[in-house]
C-alpha cells in the first residue's frame, strides 16, 4: 500500500451527527420528470384519491412529489436507523490487491442487519407511515424473501400486522427465510394461492406455475383493498422507495467527501432499481445539475434483462393487471423469467425514475450471466470476508471487470459499488455453483418479442 492509500481507512463510518436528516428526492433535479403512473381503467394520471384505497397517505404524497428536493426523515425512523446505520463504506484493499489493479474500489455495505439487505431502509419508513395513519396492517409480496423479512421486522417494531405473499418457488427453496418472517410475527402465503380471486385465476390458467413477483403483487393488492384497515406496500420500483433508499447515497457521498474521494464510476445491481436509485441519488443530482460527471452502470441478470433488452413503454406492474400502469423499461408483465438464483432481480419492469434517466442517456446498463456472477461472488468473498447475496454479486461482477480493465490500461479509476446484502439464505445457489451444475438462462428474442406483444395500448 502506498502512503496515499494509508490515509484512507479500511472502513469509513460517519459520526451520528453526520447522518442524513432528510431524504433526497432526485426527481426534483430532473428537468424531464419520470412519466406519471396511470389508472389501469381510465389511463389518466393517477391522483391522490385514486391511490388512497391502496397506499398509505403520506407515502402517496411522497410518490407524487417531484418538486421537493429534501424531505425530512421523522425522528422515529432516524432512531431505528441508528440501530444499524450508518452502514460502512469499505475500501476493498484486499480485492484490489488480489486483482492487481491500480483502480480504487469502494463498496457501501447494506447487509449489516437481520434482514440482510438495504430493504430495511424503506420498510421501516413505510411501516412508520402506516402506523401513523392508524392502520391495522399491511400486505406485500416478496420474491427472494429479503423484502418480506425487512417488512416483518419493521412491522413488529411498530406493532403492525404483516401479510406476505411469497413467490412459490422461493417459498419452497428458502424455508428459513419464511421462518425469519414468522419469527417477526408475519403471516406468509405461497403465491399464487387459493386465498385470492386473482390467485385462483392464475392457478387455473397456469397450473403448476412456480409464481412470479407480478402474481404475488396482484394477490397482495387484492387482500389490502378488500380488508378494512390494511394497505399495500412495495419494496422496490416506486419513487417513494427510491426516496427512502437515498440514505445509502447520501451517507456514501458524505463519507467520500470527508476524505476528498470522488468516484469515477458507480455500479449497482438493478432489480426494481431501489438500491441503485438510492446509491446514485446525490451523485446523479450533481450530474443533472451539471456540477460533476459520473459513469453510472446498472447491472441486471441476463435472464431478466429489462434495461438491455426491454422496451421503454407503459406496462402493467403486475400479472393480474390491477395495479397502475407505469412507463418503464419492461419485458412485459406476462414475462416469467427462468428460475435464476438472484430472486431479487426477477421483476419484469424497472423504476420509472431510472427508466427515464436511462432513456436520457444519463446511465448505462449491462446484463450478466449467473455463473459469472457467482464466480465474482466467490472471488470477492475469499478476500473481503463477506458472503454476498447473489443480487449484490451482479454489481461485484461488473466492478471486478472494470478494475481488470484498469489493470490493462493503467488507469487509476475510483469505483464505487453497492453491496446490497448477504447471501446466507442463498446457499442452495452457492451449492449448485460449487457442484458445477448451475446453468445460465438467456431468453430468446422470440420469447421477449412474445411477452412484449401483450403490452397495453395507451391512447
Ligand atoms: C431486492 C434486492 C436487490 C434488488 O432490488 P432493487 O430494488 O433493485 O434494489 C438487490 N440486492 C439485494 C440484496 C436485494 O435484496
Amino acid at each position: 500500500m502506498n502512503s496515499e492509500n494509508q490515509m484512507i481507512p479500511y472502513k469509513i463510518y460517519l459520526e451520528e451527527n453526520e447522518m442524513p436528516t432528510h431524504y433526497y428526492n432526485l426527481r426534483a433535479d430532473m428537468e424531464k420528470k419520470p412519466a406519471p403512473l396511470l389508472h389501469p381503467g381510465t389511463c389518466k394520471p393517477l391522483t391522490f384519491d385514486d391511490m388512497k384505497p391502496i397506499f398509505c397517505e403520506e407515502l402517496i404524497k411522497q410518490e407524487l412529489d417531484e418538486d421537493t428536493r429534501f424531505i425530512p426523515i421523522p425522528q422515529e425512523i432516524r432512531d431505528f436507523y441508528k440501530m444499524y446505520r450508518p452502514s460502512p463504506l469499505v475500501r476493498a484493499y484486499c480485492l484490489e490487491e488480489r486483482i492487481g489493479t491500480p483502480a480504487k474500489i469502494y463498496y457501501k455495505f447494506e447487509g449489516n442487519n437481520t434482514s440482510g439487505s438495504h430493504k430495511l431502509n424503506s420498510a421501516i419508513a413505510q411501516a412508520y407511515f402506516a402506523k401513523k395513519q392508524g392502520l391495522k396492517g399491511v400486505t406485500t409480496e416478496t420474491g427472494a424473501g429479503q423484502w418480506g423479512t425487512a417488512l416483518s421486522m419493521a412491522c413488529s417494531y411498530f406493532e403492525l400486522d404483516c401479510k406476505v405473499y411469497m413467490v412459490k418457488v422461493s417459498y419452497e427453496q428458502k424455508p428459513f427465510r419464511r421462518e425469519v418472517m414468522r419469527t417477526y410475527g408475519a403471516s406468509v402465503t405461497p403465491s399464487p394461492s387459493d386465498t385470492t380471486n386473482i390467485g385462483r385465476k392464475i392457478l387455473e390458467e397456469h397450473p403448476g406455475t412456480t409464481g412470479s413477483l407480478g402474481c404475488a403483487i396482484s394477490e397482495a393488492v387484492e387482500v389490502a383493498t378488500s380488508s378494512e384497515g390494511y394497505r399495500y406496500v412495495l419494496g422496490s420500483v416506486l419513487n417513494q422507495v427510491l426516496l427512502h433508499q437515498s440514505i445509502i447515497g447520501l451517507e456514501a457521498k458524505s463519507a467520500m467527501d470527508k476524505y476528498d474521494i470522488k468516484p469515477d464510476m458507480i455500479i449497482g445491481a438493478a432489480g426494481g432499481g431501489s438500491n441503485l436509485g438510492g446509491l446514485i441519488a446525490p451523485f446523479m443530482g450533481e450530474k443533472l445539475r451539471g456540477e460533476a460527471d459520473y459513469q453510472i452502470i446498472a447491472v441486471e441478470p441476463a435472464s431478466c434483462p429489462s434495461f438491455t433488452r426491454g422496451k421503454y413503454a407503459y406496462d402493467f406492474a403486475d400479472t393480474g393487471r390491477i395495479c397502475p400502469l407505469s412507463k418503464m423499461y419492461t419485458l412485459g408483465s406476462d414475462y416469467i423469467p427462468a428460475p435464476n438464483h438472484a430472486g431479487g432481480l426477477r421483476y419484469h419492469g424497472m423504476s420509472t425514475t431510472l427508466s427515464e434517466l436511462y432513456d436520457q442517456g444519463m446511465m448505462e446498463a449491462r446484463a450478466v450471466n449467473q455463473t459469472e456472477v457467482f464466480e465474482a461472488a466467490e472471488e470477492f468473498a475469499r478476500v473481503e470476508g463477506i458472503l454476498p447475496a447473489p443480487e449484490s454479486a451482479h454489481a461485484i461482477k461488473v466492478a471486478i471487470d472494470e478494475a481488470k480493465k484498469c489493470k490493462e490500461t493503467g488507469e487509476e479509476k475510483t469505483i464505487l459499488f453497492g453491496l446490497t446484502g448477504t447471501g446466507y439464505f442463498d446457499l442452495v445457489a452457492y451449492q449448485k455453483y460449487n457442484d458445477g451444475i448451475m446453468e445460465d438462462y438467456i431468453p430468446t428474442d422470440e420469447e421477449i418479442r412474445e411477452s412484449l406483444s401483450h403490452l397495453p395500448v395507451i391512447e
